[in-house]
């Protein structure tokens, strides 16, 4: 059974006054449990479109998704506890580090307070704990997202440009860290970069988008021979 996959996907955008937008046109993939998935492209090609469709957070205009063996469009809600997602950096602003996270625990019925303990601990944001979300660093408040996204051991997670906006050492710390989610934990991830290198460095599998559709796809060897 494939972790993830979705077939003929295509979405348009229809705002007021605006001409219709086809973000995507006729995506078909499958993920494997336990790979890597990244999905890389320019600015504006569809990636967050896409993954945002991937992960039950966008209905797609035509196409089918389909995650765990599960129908994520009809079957959502017992989708959505068994996979998280991580995107962007916007969390409870006043909130503090270990709040937040059991915020969250407890938002999937997770009550024992040792999975927040163990958050903190694989996330090294036990010095942070009490800090507000709005006293962290940047690459502490990605860092709390990720431990966020996890913290409902998740079968399949979700990461939407895990290291935009970040300086090149703290991007540099962050993919260390989901490579050692990767090692540690029996999960599939699906994230989406710009970066040629965060992709090779990362992924199992590459597919480059581009305006809309899977233009290539395979490992990072494979698509070095097709670019
Ligand atoms: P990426 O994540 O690769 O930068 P996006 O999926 O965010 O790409 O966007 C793909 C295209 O769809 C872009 O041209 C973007 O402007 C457009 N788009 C995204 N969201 C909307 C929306 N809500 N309404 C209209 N157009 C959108
Ligand atoms: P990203 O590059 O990470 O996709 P954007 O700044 O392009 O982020 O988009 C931020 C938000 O604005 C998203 O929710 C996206 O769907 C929406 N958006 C993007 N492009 C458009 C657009 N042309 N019209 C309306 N909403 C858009």
């Amino acid at each position: 059974m494939n972790a993830v996959e979705c077939r003929d996907i295509w979405m348009v955008y229809r705002n007021f006054m605006e001409e219709p937008f086809t973000a995507l046109k006729g995506i078909s993939l499958e993920i494997g449990e336990g790979e890597v998935y990244c999905i890389l492209g320019p600015n504006g090609a569809g990636k967050t479109t896409l993954i945002s469709i991937l992960s039950t957070i966008l209905i797609p205009t035509r196409g089918e998704v389909r995650i765990l063996g599960m129908d994520a469009l009809r079957q959502t809600k017992e989708v959505r506890r068994r996979i998280n997602i991580s995107s962007g950096t916007r969390l409870p602003w006043g909130m503090r580090v270990y709040e937040i996270l059991r915020f969250y625990a407890l938002a999937y019925g997770i009550s024992d307070k040792n999975v927040v303990d163990r958050a903190l601990a694989e996330f090294e944001l036990e010095k942070y704990r009490d800090l507000r979300f709005d006293e962290l660093s940047a690459g502490n408040r990605q860092k709390l997202n990720l431990a966020r996204a996890f913290i409902n051991d998740p079968e399949v997670v979700f990461l939407d440009e895990p290291t935009a906006n970040l300086d090149p050492d703290i991007a540099r710390k962050v993919r260390e860290m989901v490579l050692g989610i990767k090692e540690e934990r029996n999960v599939t991830l699906i994230l989406t970069t710009h970066n040629m290198g965060e992709a090779e460095m990362l992924a199992d599998r590459i597919a480059f988008i581009k305006n809309g559709e899977i233009v290539a796809e395979g490992t990072s060897d494979e698509l070095k021979r097709f670019v």
